[in-house]
Parts: structure tokens; sequence; C-alpha cells
């Protein structure tokens, strides 16, 4: 991918988060924000330094109305070098319309592919078993035909709500699986807040030890108030790449009802402080956050759950801690900076 040459990711930056607000975080708000305000929401993203930005999904529109204007959408955006900006695709028709608009030459950069972990997930969520979406997701990465940087999610990866305990084992082996269909970045979701930093640190020690080749991602969210701490034990156990949203707005999965619990993905902005006080160097800046905070809230027209939002920026962030290397990820990220 000649993308990857001038990829933001290799700038130095320690971490890499990716900005999940205008698709995770809009696909189950009631309101439904204009192309323009999308559009403008995600360049901001892109231009206050986020290297991957999840912009949209090629869903069902009758399924999913907030993501009809996906090809509009990606048509209007500005593209900046070295941004990677993700669509989902939940089947074959899905890849086959960002194949279209990637050869009229405006589309995504990224796609994302989705596994449950397990069965009753995958039936009430993707109404296919495991095994039927495996054959879906092959087909899909081989229509992809290497248009486009692969992200595979395995969700409930570190436990379902519908089956308990997840065996760590299928989860390494649906790694695997992506891995030998072509999709080389792989994100484990805690789709419901179940993750400790204990199995959140173990689990992606597995997955890195059994496939060094994978990039692996953190996709947690914070529903019992876990996230950032989990965050932490993934950086610890070498992770460099994690999804977030700004207010942490978003995370409820289609149509699946597990109660009235906030599901929220990790919040950008909590996420950016913490890393930045501690010396982990996110790309993002920080200068910017608290005006984008504003700005999503001003999108949906409410005041968001982050923390650094009503309390201010960590003042001693201007004398960042020495940064560790925990891991190893970080460190030598920087070693491959051009
Ligand atoms: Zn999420």
């Amino acid at each position: 991918m000649t993308h990857d040459d001038v990829s933001r990711e290799n700038d130095g930056r320690d971490v890499v988060l990716c900005e999940c607000f205008a698709r995770d975080g809009l696909q189950h708000e009631t309101a439904q924000l204009s192309t323009d305000d999308k559009v403008a929401l995600i360049d901001r993203f892109a231009a206050m330094g986020f290297a991957r930005v999840e912009a949209t999904s090629y869903s069902n529109p009758q399924v999913v109305p907030q993501f009809a204007d996906a090809s509009d959408l990606l048509r209007r955006l500005p593209r900046r070098p070295g941004v990677f900006y993700k669509a989902t695709c939940a089947n074959l028709r899905a890849v086959e319309r960002a194949l279209a608009d990637a050869d009229a030459g405006r589309g995504a950069n990224e796609i994302s592919l989705l596994v449950s972990a397990t069965d009753s997930h995958s039936l009430k969520n993707l109404a296919r078993s495991r095994a039927d979406q495996w054959e879906n997701i092959r087909a899909m990465a081989s229509a992809a035909s290497g248009r486009f940087r692969l992200v595979g999610t395995v969700s409930m990866a570190f436990g379902c709500p519908f089956e308990g305990r997840v065996d760590v084992r299928e989860v390494l082996a649906d790694v695997g699986r992506f891995r030998d269909a072509g999709v080389l970045h792989v994100a484990l979701g805690d789709t419901t807040g179940t993750a400790t930093p204990r199995s959140a640190a173990a689990l992606f020690r597995g997955m890195r030890s059994a496939y060094p080749d994978v990039v692996p991602i953190a996709h947690f969210h914070d529903t019992r108030g876990t996230g950032i701490a989990n965050y932490m034990a993934a950086l610890d156990a070498g992770v460099r790449h994690f999804d977030c949203a700004f207010g942490g707005v978003g995370g409820h999965p289609t149509r699946v009802k597990y109660g009235g619990g906030h599901t929220g993905n990790v919040c950008t902005e909590d996420l950016v402080d913490l890393f930045e006080t501690m010396g982990v160097r996110t790309g993002i800046d920080t200068g910017a956050l608290l005006q984008a905070v504003e700005a999503c809230e001003a999108a949906l027209g409410r005041e968001l759950e982050g923390r650094v939002a009503r309390s201010g920026l960590n003042p001693l962030r201007e004398s960042a801690e020495p940064a560790e290397s925990p891991g190893g990820a970080p460190g030598s990220s920087r070693a491959a900076a051009p």
C-alpha cells in the first residue's frame, strides 16, 4: 500500500488513536446529522492529528439510515495525506459499494470486517452463525483484492452477555483466520465492557506472541468505567492502536439490547489527556481537544460524558512525565519513524 509510506502512524507518535465518533458514535443516535456536519467533524478530527478516522458504514440504509449518505460523504470529504478513513462493511454488497467508490476516486482507504467471538451474539448482531460469517469475511477480503487496508474486528472478545466467558484460544484462532484471509490489522472488541486490565493484558500478550505479524487494535467500551484502565493494561502489553470516540459516544451494538446500561466507547479527550500527561505521544493537538468536544456536543445537542471536558486538561501535561516504553511497542515505534 503506497499510503503506508506517508502514514501519520509512523510520524513519531507513540500510539495511534482511531476517532470513531462519526460511525460507531453516531450509529445509534436518534439525531440525524447532515452530511455537511459529518464532513466538517471528520475533517476536524483529521486536522487535529488523528491518523485514523472511522468515517462511515456501508450499511443497508433501510436498517441504518444514519449512513445512507456513505458514498456522498466520502465524495465530499477532503483528504489529508497519511490519514486512513475507515468505512465498515457488513457484507459483500458493502465491499462492492466500497470498491465502486474507490474506483471513482473517492472511497475509503480502510475497510473493516466484523466477526463475533460467540455464536449467540453473531446470530443476534449479524443474523449469521460464526461459520457463515467466516465464509462471508473470506469472500469480502477476497473481493477487496488489496484495494484497501483491511481491519478485522472480533467483537465480544473478552466476554459475552449471552455465553459468558469466551475461550481465549478461539479468539486467537479468529485472529489467525483474519490473518489467513489477508487481514493484518485486528481489533479485539470488549463490546459490553466485561474485560479487566488483567484479561486485557493477557489476551493482547497472547495475540502478539501468536501472531507477531498482525497489528493489534484495542476497541474497548467503558460500560463499567473500566475502559481507560483496560487501555493502560493494553498499552503495557505492547498495544499501540486504540479506538475511542469524543464524549464516549456510541458503542451500542446494532439492534441488540443488553439492558439499559451505558455502553459507550472510551472517551477520546480523556484518553488523549492521560496519554499526553504520561509522555505517551498521541500526535493529537491537545489545544484543539476541548473545541472538538464542543463541536460534537453541538452536533448532538447535548452534553457528552467525558471528564476532561468538564474538569479541563491536566495542567501537568505541559511537563509530561518521561515516557517509559511499556511492552516495547511505543519505544520501538520511534525507531520506525521515517
Ligand atoms: Zn465501540
